[in-house]
């Protein structure tokens, strides 16, 4: 391998918005078979903003506590939860051991009640019921659904939309046109995940997925003899970006994210990874 292609293309890459770290990325993503998509944040644009609320009881501290949970959280959710219970004034309360539980939500201690916030799946496996929420209809017009509850009832719950990046359909066309395999996977629910996959041309992907969960699905293609790329956008992505041959992250996501990727698309466009194979494969045509 000439160094001088390396540089070469490494540079074009830099002028495109592509940022390259090592040099077997750039000379292995034009043998890329399979590409693996996060949705929110990298398919979608990651900035949700809640559309519906529903309180189940008008009890101003249970508002204080979840503005407290979720503004501990860097979850793009958390964010457009925070902006809403801001919007209607409330204040925050100090909450006690705060923890972030990946890919299911959060949770805290206020007053030695404990508190949690996140997935419809995860606050069912506490085994609390969801009479009067509007979950289903939300879901089926491709909301996530977020809930808040403490160990016996159900708070409250908000249905939050994330559009989808204007170019992300077109991206996934073209990465199939050429071969490539295209997969989504999130951590979000199932029917969320059926719609976007849906209206960006995926027919493999998978809902309710654990980060770790991500990375194993990465290693399944690999054995089965695939050149896998992931990309990513958030600390969650951050094993799979690890396990894969390729691994490209989101400029506008988190820094661990791009820590870990060995490719940083600056826009977070995935327009730029039809790109980024075609400058591998005039690099590597310039190499031999
Ligand atoms: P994705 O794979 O789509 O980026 P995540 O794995 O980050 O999604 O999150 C999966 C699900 O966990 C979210 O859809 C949400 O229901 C829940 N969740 C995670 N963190 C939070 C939080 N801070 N507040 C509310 N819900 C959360
Ligand atoms: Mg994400």
């Amino acid at each position: 391998a000439t160094p001088t292609a390396i540089m070469v293309g490494v540079g074009k890459g830099a002028e495109n918005g592509i940022l390259i770290k090592d040099a077997q990325s750039l000379e292995l993503a034009h043998r890329i078979d399979a590409v693996v998509l996060d949705k929110t944040g990298t398919i979608t644009e990651g900035k949700p903003t809640v559309t519906d609320t529903y309180w189940a009881s008008d009890e101003p501290t249970f508002k204080s506590i979840a503005l407290a949970l979720e503004s501990q959280s860097s979850h793009p959710l958390a964010a457009s939860i925070v902006q809403t219970l801001k919007a209607d004034g409330i204040k925050s309360v100090p909450i006690l051991q705060f923890e972030n539980v990946a890919g299911k939500g959060v949770k805290a201690l206020f007053e030695g009640n404990e508190y949690v916030i996140g997935s419809v799946s995860w606050i069912a496996e506490r085994g609390l019921s969801f009479t009067n929420l509007p979950i289903n209809t939300w879901q089926e017009s491709a909301k996530t659904v977020v809930v808040f509850a403490n160990s016996t009832n159900v708070l409250a719950a908000w249905a939050i939309t994330d559009p989808i990046k204007p170019t992300s359909a077109q991206a996934i066309a073209d990465l199939q046109r050429e071969g490539v395999e295209v997969y989504m996977l999130t951590g979000d629910n199932a029917f969320t995940a059926q719609k976007v996959a849906q209206e960006v041309g995926i027919s493999h992907f998978k809902g309710h997925v654990l980060p770790a969960d991500k990375a194993a699905f990465v290693e399944q293609l690999q054995h089965a003899g695939k050149i896998v790329a992931m990309v990513g956008d958030g600390i969650n992505d951050s094993h799979a970006l690890a396990q894969a041959d390729v691994s490209i992250a989101m400029g506008k996501g988190s820094d661990i994210a791009m820590d870990v990727a060995k490719m940083t698309l600056i826009s977070s466009d995935l327009q730029k990874i039809p790109q980024a194979i075609r400058l591998s494969k005039w690099t590597v045509a310039a190499i031999h």
